[in-house]
């Protein structure tokens, strides 16, 4: 899935290497129909951020590993858009926690889950990873959201107590908020409702935030996490970006 023509040397390599994976996905039957749209979002913030980690965002991605790795039931729940971007890390950071990852899609259709489990079995037996993967067989619902979007696995999402929803949609966010779990996002919108509501906020491209995370050691300096700090600090970030151009 990651043969792609453009030299590594063009200066939009990784947003191409992105979108090209996208493409893949999309022919594998792995997205919805909006995906590109919610890409696209995350570009533009990504374009205002500077396409870089700022200081907060690593803050951010610090004080998520700490509280994951101090979990009694960490989960990291993936959708399409997140498999198709980032699977061999989602499942590195998955083996690392000794956690299991749980499909849990907006748009749930019986094709799109086949598709999804597919890639990401694949993606395990090339890494040699030992990952529990669920998703398959939901046997439980997140309470407060109706219809397919609401399913999820007892042993997984339901139970969990820290759970990492990169890429959240809001609703989904606030239901898992209020079922008292930390609720981890990564989202390149300060202003998404999902980035607003979560416990833990990671204002960062999704490769580059887990790539922070996987670089994370217990013994690294933990600043303070403040959640409306690390927003405002997007926000100006952002601003700054459009102020100097
Ligand atoms: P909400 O429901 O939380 O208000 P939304 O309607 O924008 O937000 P979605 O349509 O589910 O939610 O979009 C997913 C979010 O993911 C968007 O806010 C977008 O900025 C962000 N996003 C998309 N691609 C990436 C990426 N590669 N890295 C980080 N964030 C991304």
């Amino acid at each position: 899935m990651e043969e792609i023509a453009a030299d590594p040397s063009h200066p939009r390599y990784a947003s191409l290497l992105m979108r090209h994976r996208l493409e893949a996905a999309a022919k594998r039957g792995m997205l919805a129909d909006s995906a590109m749209i919610a890409h696209g979002r995350g570009e533009a913030f990504d374009y205002l951020l500077g396409e870089r980690t700022t200081a907060s965002a690593r803050t951010a991605a610090g004080e998520a590993m700490h509280r994951l790795s101090r979990a009694k039931r960490p989960v990291l729940s993936l959708n399409g858009n997140v498999a198709a971007l980032a699977a061999d890390d989602m499942l590195r950071l998955a083996a690392r926690l000794s956690c299991p990852v749980e499909i849990n899609i907006f748009y749930r259709t019986p094709e799109r889950m086949t598709a999804i489990l597919g890639y990401i079995e694949e993606r395990k037996k090339a890494l040699h990873l030992d990952v529990l993967v669920l998703g398959d067989a939901p046997d439980a619902t997140i309470p407060g959201l109706k219809g397919p979007r609401a399913a999820c696995h007892k042993e997984g999402i339901l139970d969990s107590d820290v759970i990492l929803v990169p890429l959240e949609d809001g609703d989904r966010c606030k239901a898992l908020v209020a079922m008292g779990k930390t609720v981890i996002v990564i989202d390149l919108n300060p202003l998404s409702r999902s980035a607003q509501q979560a416990s833990i906020t990671v204002v960062d491209e999704l490769s580059r935030a887990l790539s922070t995370m996987l670089s994370w050691n217990e013994e690294d300096v933990r600043p303070a996490y403040d959640h409306q700090a690390t927003l405002n600090d997007a926000h100006k970030a952002m601003l700054e970006g459009l102020n100097n151009a």
